[in-house]
């Protein structure tokens, strides 16, 4: 009997994917793959990255160890509860936010931070209500107005911001 090809998956090591700042004072590793990938449209999301829309990318907390003191800005969604964003208070990269909704199970991080970011493939876009009247979003993803209150489960929390 072949055991190794018996349980292919049993003793198969998790990923590690790592990333940081544009500087390199703030690195950061996660452990495993993401529970989900999501574009947020908020406006918060676009002032914060200067961008259309920041990408997010979803892990368990205890996944993600940060090397390094990240500066954070209280920030506040459209519901009013704090979301607190992580960047680095030298370079300014936006690393990851804090919402009362995510920050006890999920650790959610920028896409764009990470040493790979191609290997992050978006699942669902939020606040497609403040989305940018030029962007042509993917039908292969599933889309919200504004949270994925909807959704249940550990994807039941806001991934915004
Ligand atoms: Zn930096
Ligand atoms: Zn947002």
């Amino acid at each position: 009997v072949d055991e190794e090809t018996a349980m292919p998956t049993e003793n198969a090591t998790p990923p590690i994917h790592q990333g940081g700042c544009l500087c390199g004072a703030i690195r950061y590793s996660v452990v495993g793959d993401p529970v989900a990938v999501s574009l947020c449209h908020c406006v918060n999301c676009q002032r914060n990255s200067g961008s259309a829309f920041s990408v997010n990318v979803i892990f368990p907390r205890n996944a993600l160890t940060m090397h390094g003191s990240p500066a954070v800005y209280e920030d506040r969604g459209d519901t009013g509860e704090i979301v607190r964003r992580l960047f680095c208070g030298t370079c300014g990269t936006p690393l990851e936010s804090q919402s009362v909704f995510s920050a006890p199970i999920c650790a959610v991080l920028k896409a764009g931070s990470f040493d790979n970011p191609a290997q992050f493939t978006p699942d669902s876009e939020l606040y497609c209500i403040s989305a940018m009247p030029w962007w042509t979003d993917g039908s292969e993803r599933k889309h919200y107005d504004r949270l994925n209150i909807d959704d249940a489960g550990v994807t039941g929390s806001p991934f915004s911001q």
